[in-house]
């Protein structure tokens, strides 16, 4: 079987990237969206409040993607609007707030749980008749031929071989496929851990979201909506940077003695601290692949750049290339040319569209972290006189609104 396009991967790269291809096409293709799991479009009445659950702060320059492609209206009504931008230094006086109103702009960013936000994408790609999706299968082998790539689906009960001019890999960068096709990914660790969950606290966020440099490194709280199924007040998602060796320790701790040190380091702003759910520990590293493109293959998503999740920048970032990328393939197939979808010297092009944003999200999400994570006294008065600066500088401030807005 020949396609045009197969996207391996139907995550939420993936899937926002197959429905920008469904909303942006007036003339026929052949494209496919494989993913390991069952993308079934779920009954979104059906899901079940949860403490728990884990969230996105999308930027509000996703919104617009989101919006651009007619699915803003359903995720609407899942999303805490980011009214605030509260940014600390604990225990010293350098602070900036960002607002929204001062950008003109209806909020800063949204919060969104992740069960809604695959919920919805898996519905629309549920009702749209453009892309074939073949779920679950997974994408065993890939082989560059002339004409773009040969590769081998894994099915329930067999096998399959296809050919497409272009590959989308969307895999998360954990499937082995970029190993087996000599991409390397370089992984820069952090020598830190992400400590993730949720906590409920006394006092209303009213659509705070909060980073705070601790002396165990970035903190951040984003505000969640209240359900009043889950029972917790004013809840939030917590990610806390933690040293490595101190990370376990602190997600075994009983949980009052973990909302105390909690308490602690991000202090009083939303009251006390009154409930951690589930906690889980991921480890950090900067990680980009050597190669994003090839002729008929190009890498999306956390398998081209995965990034420290303090800054919230990762999928953001990612659904701005897959709307460029959609818009070269949408464009070059409406033009009646399908037949250059692979052409490497197109997808040179949107490389390097997107060099300098890719250049410049990376650089700040990596350089705010390895800064905030750093206590020598010479670069604590640094950085604490530069958000001071910043907090009295409209223009600076607004600087980095636009970078944590997905604006440049
Ligand atoms: C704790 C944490 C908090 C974060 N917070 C934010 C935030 O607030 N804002 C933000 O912008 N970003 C955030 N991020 C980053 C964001 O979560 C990622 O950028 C995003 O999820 C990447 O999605 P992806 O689709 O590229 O990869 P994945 O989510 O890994 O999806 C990959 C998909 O590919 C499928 N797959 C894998 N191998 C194959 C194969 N061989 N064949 C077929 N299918 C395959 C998998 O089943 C999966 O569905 C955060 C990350 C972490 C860890």
């Amino acid at each position: 079987m020949s396609y045009d396009i197969v996207i391996a991967g139907g995550g939420l790269v993936g899937g926002s990237f197959a429905l920008m291809l469904a909303a942006g096409l007036t003339e026929s293709a052949r494209i496919l969206l494989v993913d390991t799991q069952p993308l079934a479009a779920d009954d979104r009445g059906s899901i079940q409040a949860d403490f728990d659950a884990r969230s996105t702060a999308l930027s509000w320059g996703s919104r617009q993607i989101y919006d651009k492609i007619g699915l803003w209206g359903q995720l609407a009504p899942y999303a805490c609007a980011i009214n605030d931008i509260h940014v600390s230094d604990r225990g010293h006086p350098g602070a900036v707030r960002l607002h929204n109103e001062e950008m003109g702009v209806e909020a800063l960013g949204y919060v969104l749980e992740n069960q809604h936000l695959s919920s919805v994408i898996n519905q629309a790609l549920g009702e749209q008749s453009t892309i074939e999706i073949c779920a679950p299968a997974t994408v065993s082998q890939a082989r560059p031929t002339p004409d773009g790539m040969a590769i081998q689906l894994q099915v329930p009960g067999g096998q399959k071989q296809l050919n497409t001019r272009l590959l989308v890999l969307a895999d998360g960068g954990r499937s082995g496929l970029c190993e087996q096709l000599g991409i390397q990914l370089d992984r820069r660790p952090y020598q830190q851990q992400a400590l993730v969950c949720n906590v409920a606290f006394e006092k209303d966020h009213q659509g705070q979201a909060f980073e705070r440099f601790t002396d165990t490194g970035p903190m951040a709280i984003l505000p969640l909506n209240s359900d009043s199924h889950v029972d917790s007040g004013y809840r939030g998602a917590l990610v806390w940077t933690l040293a490595e060796d101190s990370a376990a320790d602190v997600l075994q701790m009983p949980d009052d003695e973990f909302l105390a040190a909690l308490q602690q380091r991000f202090g009083w702003r939303l009251g006390s601290m009154r409930r951690v759910g589930r906690r889980a520990l991921y480890p950090l590293a900067l990680t980009l692949a050597q190669e994003q493109i090839r002729p008929g293959l190009v890498l999306l998503g956390n398998v081209a750049h995965t990034l420290h999740p303090v800054a919230g920048q990762g999928l953001n970032l990612a659904l701005r290339d897959a709307s460029a990328l959609a818009k070269l393939l949408t464009d070059t197939i409406n033009a009646g040319e399908s037949a250059e979808v692979g052409a490497y010297a197109r997808l040179e092009a949107f490389q390097q569209a997107q060099d300098w944003d890719q250049r410049s999200t990376v650089m700040f999400s990596d350089l705010t972290t390895r800064l905030f994570s750093n206590s020598q006294p010479a670069l604590v008065t640094g950085r604490n006189l530069g958000l001071l600066m910043m907090d009295l500088m409209p223009p600076a401030r607004r600087w980095f609104a636009r970078q944590a807005m997905g604006l440049r």
